[in-house]
C-alpha cells in the first residue's frame, strides 16, 4: 500500500496522516542533525529510551527469560535497533504504519547483520507495516506461536487516542502477546501537562521557537479525539491526541496488566542520573546541552513534558 499518496476518502482518517507525514520525513545524515537545534533534545530522549530499555531487559532475564523476544510497536526507522543489539536480546518483530519508515528499519538491520562477526550476536528480525489501530499483529506474524518478554512503544501510543475503538487495537496488540510477567514500556506526551500549559496561555497554541502544541479548542476535553497540533522545528508536523492516563491505565487492565512504573521525563533523568554508568552514557550520547542550561534538550526546548511507564501482567 502506497501510503504517501492518500486518496479523499482517506483523507479524514488521522492514521493516514500520520502515516504519511513519517513516510515523507528525509533520513537526516549525522552531520546535519548535530547542527540541528533539537540535537541534545534528541540525544536526551535516545539516553532515556536506551536506560529504560536497558532495566527492562534485566528485569526480564532476573525472571528467568533465557530467549528474549521483544515487539518494537511503532519502531519508525528504527532508531532502537541498536539499543536492541547492545541489550542482546534474540528476536525483534517491528511493527509501523509508515510503509517507507520500516523499509529503512529493515535496510538498517540488514546492515547490520552483514557488518556483524560471527561471534557476534544479532537477534532474528521480522517487519510488519500495520496500522496496529485496526489490525491485529498476531494475523500477521510468521510465526504464530511468537510471545514477547517486552513491548516497547516509545512516542506512538498517543496517535492511537483518536478514538476507543482504535486506542483498544493498539493497546491489544501490545498486551496479547505477552508472556506472564512480560512488559509493556513506552513514552507518552504527559496529557496533564498539556492541558496546564494550555490553559495558562491566552491563546490556542503555546510553544517557543523550536516547538509548537495547537489545540482547535479548551474545554471539555473529549476523553477519545481530543486533537491537538504538535510541530518541532522542520521534523515534526503532524495531529496527535490526549492520552488521559486513568482512562488508559483502566483500560489496560483488560489485558490483565498492572501498573508498575509512571514518571515524567524529568523524575526519571533525576532518578537515573544518580548512577554512574547512567551518567557517563550520558555523556556519551552527548545527551546535555552544555550552556546555558545543563539539564538536557527537555529544559531548553521547553518541550512538552512526558513520561514512561512500565507495565507488567
Ligand atoms: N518508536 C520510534 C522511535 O522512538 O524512534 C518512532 C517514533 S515516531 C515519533 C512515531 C511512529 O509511530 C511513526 O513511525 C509512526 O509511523 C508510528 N505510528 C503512528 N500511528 C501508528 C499506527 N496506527 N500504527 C503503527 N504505527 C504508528
Amino acid at each position: 500500500e502506497d501510503n504517501t499518496s492518500p486518496t479523499k476518502k482517506q483523507v479524514t482518517d488521522h492514521s493516514v496522516k500520520v502515516a504519511s507525514h513519517y513516510n515523507q520525513l528525509q533520513e537526516v545524515g549525522l552531520a546535519a542533525r548535530s547542527r540541528s537545534r533539537i540535537f541534545y533534545m534528541r540525544n536526551f530522549n535516545n539516553w532515556l529510551k536506551s536506560v529504560l530499555i536497558g532495566e527492562m531487559l534485566e528485569k526480564v532475564r532476573e525472571a528467568g527469560s533465557r530467549r528474549v523476544s521483544v515487539l518494537d510497536l511503532g519502531c519508525g526507522k528504527g532508531g532502537d535497533l541498536l539499543k536492541w543489539r547492545r541489550g542482546g536480546i534474540d528476536h525483534l518483530v517491528c511493527a509501523d504504519i509508515a510503509g517507507v519508515s520500516v523499509e529503512q528499519c529493515q535496510i538498517r538491520y540488514e546492515d547490520m547483520k552483514r557488518r556483524s562477526h560471527y561471534n557476534d550476536k544479532i537477534f532474528s528480525a521480522e517487519f510488519i507495516t500495520a496500522d496496529c489501530t485496526k489490525e491485529l499483529l498476531s494475523e500477521r506474524l510468521n510465526d504464530p506461536t511468537v510471545t514477547f518478554d517486552i513491548c516497547s512503544c516509545q512516542f506512538v501510543y498517543h496517535y492511537s487516542f483518536e478514538s476507543e475503538q482504535k486506542a483498544d487495537m493498539m493497546l491489544r496488540n501490545a498486551c496479547e502477546l505477552l508472556k506472564p510477567g512480560g512488559f509493556f514500556i513506552g513514552t507518552t506526551p504527559d496529557a496533564f501537562e498539556l492541558v496546564k500549559r494550555l490553559e495558562a496561555s491566552d491563546s490556542l497554541s503555546f510553544g517557543n521557537d523550536v516547538f509548537r502544541v495547537s489545540f482547535q479548542s479548551g474545554a471539555p476535553y473529549p476523553l477519545f479525539g481530543c486533537q491537538y497540533h504538535f510541530s518541532l522545528e522542520d521534523v515534526v508536523n503532524v495531529p496527535e491526541f490526549l492520552v488521559y492516563f486513568p482512562l488508559f491505565e483502566h483500560m489496560a487492565k483488560r489485558y490483565n496488566m498492572r501498573l508498575v512504573l509512571k514518571q515524567r521525563f524529568s523524575e526519571f533523568f533525576e532518578e537515573k542520573v544518580k548512577k554512574d554508568h547512567h551518567r557517563s552514557l550520558m555523556m556519551k550520547m552527548s545527551a546535555l546541552e552544555p550552556f546555558p542550561c545543563e539539564r538536557g534538550g527537555q529544559q531548553s526546548t521547553d518541550s512538552p513534558g512526558e513520561y514512561s511507564h512500565a507495565k507488567e501482567h
